[in-house]
């Protein structure tokens, strides 16, 4: 599961930066309380992917996303 995430490129569209961030959301509309989405993104699209999300009032939690090699 997390080696999935640790090579992932950035979610958005056309990018093809390696994700730097992790971003959870939940549209609750459709999806359980316990459930997650997740989308990682690069440092420029960031901002981006979190204000997409916000907009339309999803919960979103942005974390950083661990790099295999790189010290903590
Ligand atoms: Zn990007």
């Amino acid at each position: 599961m997390s080696d999935e995430i640790q090579t992932a490129v950035c979610s958005r569209a056309g990018c093809r930066a390696a994700a730097r961030w992790r971003i959870e959301w939940r549209n609750p509309r459709i999806h359980a309380e316990d459930r997650r989405k997740t989308w990682v993104a690069c440092d420029e699209h960031r901002d981006y992917l979190r204000d997409f999300l916000r907009t339309r009032d999803f919960p979103v939690e942005v974390t950083p996303l661990a790099q295999v090699g790189e010290p903590a």
